[in-house]
């Protein structure tokens, strides 16, 4: 009977459905709790029998073929794995059918958070600075002016209002 994964919703070696490659959670304390951090499932601590299988890893992370080295005629001799063996430091990080925000932990190839957060600051200060420009424009465009309404106007609207005032009444 083969272990079934310990993934919420994945039916992985349930009964007429898919046949899957399972592995146990890692000894290495570090390690396990990243599975465990990744694995989306409330309150859940992993058993000696838990399992999660090979859906919920990057391709890259898992070794489908061995290799040895043949002294005899000095070629690398490769052969398939029955099953798959994960790269050392492998954690699940594909869930499908789950809410993003619980599957975004990093996998492998992914961006880290900390560089998700630099992007994201990065892309602010893009808005900002482009935003800034637009401003700066407007400002100078409100500072130009080509006769004395036209200046009023500027002095109106940038709170200039004493000066403003002053003009309005000195010309009425
Ligand atoms: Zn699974």
């Amino acid at each position: 009977m083969p272990f079934k994964c310990c993934v919420t919703g994945c039916r992985g070696n349930y009964k007429g459905t898919e046949k899957v490659h399972t592995f146990s959670f890692p000894k290495n304390d570090a390690l396990r709790e990243r599975w465990l951090r990744n694995i989306p499932r409330k309150d859940f601590s992993a058993t000696p029998y838990s399992r999660v299988c090979h859906k919920h890893f990057q391709p890259d992370d898992l070794i489908w073929e061995t290799s040895a080295f043949d002294e005899k005629n000095g070629k690398i001799i490769k052969a398939s794995l029955q099953r798959p063996k994960l790269k050392e430091g492998a954690f699940p990080s594909i869930f499908d059918g789950c809410p993003s925000y619980l599957s975004s932990q990093a996998g492998s190839s992914r961006k880290s958070p900390n560089e998700k957060k630099m992007e994201r600051e990065a892309n602010l200060m893009m808005k900002a600075i482009a935003h800034s420009k637009l401003s700066a424009a407007e400002y100078y465009k409100s500072r130009t002016f080509s006769d004395f309404n036209e200046l009023l106007t500027c002095c109106m609207q940038y709170n200039f209002l004493h000066f403003g005032t002053l003009c309005t009444k000195t010309i009425s």
